[in-house]
């Protein structure tokens, strides 16, 4: 559940379950409060809390902030490391916010990238993503979206944007494209001529279609569900992936099971190395 409240232009939400084989019970409750800049806050705010699966009663609050950015960057690299074409070289970044550094420096740990070119809506952000590449050692040059999607072999677009930033003709050749942004009944990112030519695979397909990038294609009837693959299937071998499609998606929604998966190894660290704090409830 994620919905604007009325309040600040903030998207305030929540994302629960029960991972039974880690024994990770728990929800994380935040979301996007744009105008945060003026508080010296990152505009992603969130908390998890994790409950003793045995009892109901909560056992941590573990800041989300960080863990969202891992996670999330986590999610887009396993699809590039599925579904990039092979020799992807080139690594094309849409979005110069808080979570595309860490988005750049995970899919650096998975594909063997030779350079990195940028856009970004707001220009004056883009110094992140050339610093982030500095860090990496990897050339980066700003580019305009038709040479962004004409020569990158590998897509991550990561803004909060409400409309189409990549058009369908602006994708030339074998390109795998991880649509991270998107997480928001309204939000968008890609044309969804685009969406509806290429192979899609998300992370939660239910999800991908209501509040994901592949809303729009879906309320348009252009795609149905039938189009979509887990991206599990692919990492289990059930299916074959990109195969022999020009343009894949990823569709990252961002799913509860990787905020408690994350919570709970993070707890389990800081006890270990004395670092929770103990409080009576
Ligand atoms: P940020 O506020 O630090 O950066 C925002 C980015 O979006 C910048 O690139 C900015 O230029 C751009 N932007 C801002 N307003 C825009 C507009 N009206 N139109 C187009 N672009 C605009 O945000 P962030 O923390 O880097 O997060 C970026 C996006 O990723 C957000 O939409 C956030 O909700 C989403 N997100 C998704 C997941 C997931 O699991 N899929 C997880 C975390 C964040």
């Amino acid at each position: 559940m994620r919905e604007a409240i009325g309040h600040e232009d903030a998207l305030y939400g929540f994302k629960g379950g029960f991972d039974k084989s880690a024994l990770n019970l728990g929800l994380k409750a935040g979301g996007y409060w744009p105008n945060n800049q003026k508080h010296g806050l990152i505009n992603h705010q969130s908390t998890v809390f994790l409950f003793d699966p045995d009892t109901g009663r909560v056992s941590a609050a573990v800041g989300g902030n960080l863990l969202t950015a891992l996670r999330t960057a986590a999610a887009s690299a396993v699809s590039i490391k599925h579904l990039a074409p092979e020799g992807a070289k080139v690594l094309g970044m849409i979005g110069a916010g808080h979570q595309s550094a860490f988005q750049m420096k995970a899919a650096a740990r998975v594909g063997q990238f030779e350079r990195v070119i940028g856009w970004n809506p707001h220009p004056e952000m883009l110094t992140r993503l050339a610093d982030t590449a500095a860090e990496l050692g990897l050339p980066f040059e700003a580019v305009e979206l038709p040479r962004l999607g004409a020569e990158a072999d590998v897509i991550i677009s990561i803004t909060s944007a409400f409309e189409p930033l990549l058009m369908n003709g602006q994708v030339k050749g074998r390109t795998h494209i991880a649509a991270m942004g998107t997480d928001t009944k309204g939000k968008q990112e890609l044309d969804p001529a685009l969406v509806a030519r290429a192979r899609l695979f998300t992370d939660e397909i239910a999800q991908s279609l209501s509040i994901g990038e592949f809303q729009h294609a879906s309320a348009a009837g252009s795609i149905s569900d039938s189009d979509v693959t887990a991206i599990g299937q692919v990492i289990t071998g059930n299916h074959e992936g990109r195969g022999d499609a020009e343009v894949t998606i990823f569709d990252g929604t961002g799913v509860g099971l990787q905020d408690l998966a994350v919570a709970g190894a993070v707890v389990d660290l800081a006890r270990q190395q004395g670092k929770a704090i103990e409080v009576e409830i």
